[in-house]
């Protein structure tokens, strides 16, 4: 539990940071940041609510425990800190700083990158009562920044409603990047259990995808939205998949012919179901409850979208373009947030790349280096250090470049 928080400053000689507790996680930030507050654990860490004394805005700061402790850990850290760096859209979480509190690569452990704070992950969200405003502001947003990702090349291929973030006000972030491109079978040493709930045929079944992959996965999320239920919550492959067929209906033979021999063996021996349709999967009763004119039509809309959406063929599934221009969401269309331009593009051998542990902890420590060199945000902590002993500049320097 994070809850008992002892507050340890200046456990470092150089006083520049200061380190809280939180049951057994330990925070070590720039005494520029404030209040720590536990808010969420993920697969790669812990995440605190913090008040930045220095910009004097609220900010999230995630500390990404030995991010290099094993490959698939480290590639992931290495990922998502290049994709956070890389890329500027108001539907994806935007890295305001990053820090070590190690002093060398040698003693380096872990990282940690401070974000905009928002209030809630949308598995809270997904439990409220959402009126159609917001459900199709939501969706809206999601399918912004969707398609931005799409537009540096990044496929995500794994959003779930943990890794989207909202505020009161209904703005809405994408918090990571989903999977790498030769992700897959790697294996990962985590204590969380990955959720799958949300990916989609192709993924499941280890087919070639596009940027309509993504697409099922909102659907997923919008239908949960409307259900209070997660649609096909699988124990496994196996089991997901017999759920999306239970209530969608066994695919066609043409979308059968794509599969690896072995899958398709598996998929084709399976019970031929009819599948519901979608006026029985999500009946009216279900949508929100003003039955006014305005509301039906709302309804039948947002039962049009999730049809379209919710389509095992990715060939017969609509587009993230085609959704944007739904009547259910283009109400909110605004060109700037839709188009906004497109991020530099995404080096993607680095999904590629295989390193050693050690390799990849110098990799992400010059990553972090090289950040707080070009953004030298943390040097500014040292203002606020009233105990910074004289000479320990000079000595910081020689080891962190960043601080110069
Ligand atoms: P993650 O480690 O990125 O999967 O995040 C774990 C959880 O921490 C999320 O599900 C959110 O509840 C919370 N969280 C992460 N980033 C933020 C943020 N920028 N603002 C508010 N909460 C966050």
């Amino acid at each position: 539990m994070l809850h008992d928080h002892l507050a340890k400053p200046c456990t470092l000689p150089n006083m520049m940071f200061t380190t809280i507790e939180f049951g057994d996680t330990e925070f070590s930030v720039p005494v520029r940041y404030q209040n720590l507050l536990p808010k969420g654990v993920g697969a790669q860490g812990t995440v605190c609510a913090a008040y930045d004394t220095v910009t004097q805005q609220n900010v999230a700061i995630k500390k990404l425990s030995r991010p290099f402790q094993n490959v698939t850990h480290a590639k992931r850290a290495y990922r998502e800190f290049k994709l956070m760096k890389l890329v500027n859209h108001k539907n994806i979480i935007g890295l305001l700083n990053a820090f070590t509190p190690q002093k060398s690569l040698e003693e380096f452990q872990d990282v940690y990158l401070v974000m905009e704070l928002m209030d809630a992950n949308l598995c809270q969200v997904i439990q409220m009562d959402l009126d159609h405003e917001r459900m199709s502001y939501l969706l809206y947003q999601m399918l912004c920044g969707i398609k931005h990702l799409h537009s540096a090349g990044i496929i995500h291929r794994d959003l779930k409603p943990s890794n989207i973030v909202v505020k009161s006000d209904c703005t809405l972030k994408i918090l990571d990047f989903g999977l790498a491109r030769t992700a897959g079978t790697t294996f990962m040493m985590t204590p969380y259990v990955v959720t799958r709930y949300y990916r989609a045929p192709e993924v499941i079944l280890g087919m070639g995808y596009k940027e309509n992959v993504d697409i099922w996965s909102v659907g997923c999320i919008m239908g949960e939205m409307i259900r209070g239920g997660v649609l096909f919550p699988g124990t496994d492959h196996i089991d997901q998949w017999n759920k999306i067929i239970e209530q969608l209906g066994t695919p066609s033979q043409d979308f059968m012919k794509r599969l690896q021999p072995t899958v398709r063996n598996y998929v084709e021996n399976r019970p031929a179901y009819p599948g519901f349709t979608f006026e029985r999967l999500f009946p009216d009763v279900l949508f929100p409850s003003d039955s006014s004119e305005h509301n039906r039509l709302k309804a039948s809309q947002a039962r049009d979208l999730l049809s379209r959406m919710l389509v095992i063929d990715p060939e017969r599934r609509i587009s993230v373009d085609e959704a944007l221009l739904h009547p259910y969401i283009n109400v909110w269309y605004d060109e700037g947030e839709v188009n906004a331009p497109a991020p530099g593009p995404y080096d993607h051998s680095v999904d590629e790349r295989e390193h050693t542990v050690e390799q990849w902890k110098e990799l992400i420590y010059q990553e972090v280096m090289e950040y707080e060199i070009t953004h030298g945000h943390n040097a500014l902590s040292t203002a606020h250090c009233t105990a910074h002993g004289p000479g320990q500049d000079d000595a910081d320097d020689a080891e962190r470049p960043a601080r110069r």
